[in-house]
């Protein structure tokens, strides 16, 4: 790590940033003071931002953008697109493929100037053990990362969800490593039974830590809950006592107001999915204006959040949206990172008290600095060796595809 005491700046706009380790220690406008003038990154040329937040993503989808095969019948809804894509690729992982994918997910996400990554994780016949493949993958390329198994029981039943469950327990219990943390997770209400929704509520309360889930991103999740004798998915968490503060509710497309209100005095988050709504074609979630709590995912789509940005606010055009509100989609991300992750962060200076920052220009990020390191300099990755990176992952998709 880079301990020593640098400045940052000034930037295009005059403003400047004093860093020590993976801390800001002050930040200013204009000429920097002299006793700070240790070493200093000139960039008067870019703007100094702060670092993005991936709030809900799928570092197992890493290799999807390697020549994934097309799938015949071509899925026309939701449940087709899981079954016949998603639900294939993530059983055919396994220790290798998976780490090939998130090495190579991390890689660009930190190369678009995202430091913080919240992942949502299904690897069915490679349980056991896969979160440390994914926590390494974050650790050695420098992001902060939030990660779940989403336990399910759409290949193995009960068995299945256990395990899914004891992975998450096993990770959050013995992982060490700096800037990386755990929650318990849910692939969504649809898959699993009333059983494994209490039991991941009460690990949720024993471990302290809140719940990671997709809910109502289909109305398909919401007929399922109906006939299950619930109003609705969330009905069925907050029934079985599997909502608690904190949790990360990705999509609530088919929420209503007084739902998405509800999850707002549960201080809930929710997660704003808008590349993936669009592909597969599930609505939009209108009700969400209703909360200040929600955040902007990329739900595996590639970690781009400013393209990400782009792609909601033009459909939010479409749906008269506050496009004002909108955009402050990114900053709730990193709210959520600052309590979830416990970054330090005081909103009104409008900065992170963590050295987690993006120097960039219109060409996007030249420098990323994200936990006190370095991971990006002049548009290069100084944590791995991305051509290395991208053939492993080559060749590790070409194995999935010829196992799927
Ligand atoms: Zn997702």
């Amino acid at each position: 790590m880079d301990f020593a005491r640098q400045v940052i700046g000034p930037d295009r706009l005059g403003n400047w940033v004093i860093v020590e380790g993976d801390r800001v220690l002050r930040l200013g406008q204009g000429a920097v003071p002299e006793e700070a003038a240790a070493g200093q990154m000139e960039c008067a040329g870019e703007v100094i931002s702060m670092g993005a937040v991936n709030a809900h993503t799928h570092l197992y989808s890493g290799l999807a953008g390697f020549e994934m095969p097309e799938v015949e019948p071509k899925p026309r809804t939701f449940l087709e697109i899981l079954e016949r894509k998603w639900w294939r690729m993530d059983r055919a992982l396994d220790a290798a493929t998976l780490r090939a994918a998130a090495r190579w997910y991390v890689a660009e996400a930190v190369l678009h100037g995202t430091t913080t990554i919240v992942d949502h994780h299904e690897s069915p016949e490679f349980i056991e053990g896969s979160l440390d493949v994914i926590a390494d993958a974050c650790a050695e390329l420098g992001v902060r990362a939030l990660l779940c198994y989403g336990a399910t029981e759409r290949n193995g039943g009960r068995d299945e969800a256990e395990r899914g469950l004891a992975e998450c327990r096993r990770f959050i219990a013995e992982n060490e490593r700096p800037h990386i943390h755990g929650v318990v997770g849910l692939h969504a209400s649809f898959t699993v039974s009333d059983e494994t929704v209490a039991e991941a509520g009460a690990m949720c309360r024993e471990l302290e830590v809140p719940l990671h889930v997709h809910l109502a991103e289909d109305l398909a999740d919401v007929e399922d809950a109906r006939s299950r004798g619930y109003d609705g998915p969330l009905e069925r968490l907050e029934a079985q006592d599997a909502l608690p503060e904190g949790s990360i509710l990705a999509h609530g497309v088919w929420l209503d107001v007084g739902q998405v209100q509800r999850t707002v005095a549960r201080r809930c988050w929710l997660v704003q999915n808008p590349r993936s709504n669009r592909a597969n074609d599930v609505g939009y979630p209108e009700s969400l204006r209703e909360s200040p709590r929600v955040a902007l995912g990329t739900d595996g789509w590639t970690s781009d959040l400013r393209t990400e940005g782009e792609a909601l606010l033009e459909i939010g055009r479409d749906q008269d949206e506050d496009l004002a509100k909108l955009a402050a989609r990114g900053l709730g991300s990193n709210l959520l990172a600052a309590e979830l992750l416990h970054i330090p962060y005081a909103p009104d200076a409008g900065m992170w008290q963590a050295a987690d920052l993006v120097v960039a220009d219109e060409a996007g990020p030249r420098h990323v600095l994200a936990a006190g390191r370095w991971v990006v300099r002049d548009r290069k990755l100084t944590t791995g060796d991305v051509a290395e990176i991208k053939a492993d992952a080559e060749r590790a998709a070409r194995e999935l595809w010829a196992r799927w």
